[in-house]
């Protein structure tokens, strides 16, 4: 067995770490958590609801995570969103897209020095790859990442 050819999923649910082929994602095959049941991939964006577990979704899973620094009160943000919606369904099972409320865990926004918003950071092992400020649509979002996966 090659271990390049499976990924480690973290479940959006329960935070349970699922081993999946990478040829089956890539064929459509859309699995359930081992322990939980959820489905580990909904094709909508995932909120991070603590810093630990954004941590956990950002580190301890194999997939690049694109994520959505926004807040409430900002329109642009707002105009985004069912843009990053249609991109989450467009990316995965490649890549998880996370939502990150800036108000809510201003320590995760702080350490990553977030100045302006809509800012978008692609994550892999725990470290940023790439930034993108400003609003873009689902198709840019898409073009934008693959890019910066072929990088990085
Ligand atoms: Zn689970």
């Amino acid at each position: 067995m090659n271990d390049t050819a499976s990924e480690t999923i973290v479940c959006t649910a329960c935070g349970a770490l699922n081993k999946a082929p990478a040829a089956k994602l890539a064929a459509g095959a859309r699995p359930k958590c081992g322990k939980c049941g959820a489905p580990l991939f909904s094709g909508e964006p995932v909120a991070a609801r603590s810093v630990a577990d954004f941590e956990r979704q950002t580190s301890k899973g194999t997939l690049p995570v694109l994520v959505d620094f926004w807040a409430e009160w900002c329109g642009p943000c707002k105009a985004m969103a069912p843009q990053f919606s249609a991109a989450a369904a467009m990316l995965e099972p490649g890549v998880r897209l996370m939502k990150l409320d800036t108000e809510a865990l201003p320590e995760v926004a702080g350490r990553f020095g977030i100045r302006s918003i809509p800012t978008l950071i692609l994550i892999r092992g725990g470290r940023e790859i790439a930034r993108q400020s400003g609003v873009m649509d689902a198709q840019s979002i898409k073009r934008w990442t693959e890019a910066a996966m072929q990088r990085g």
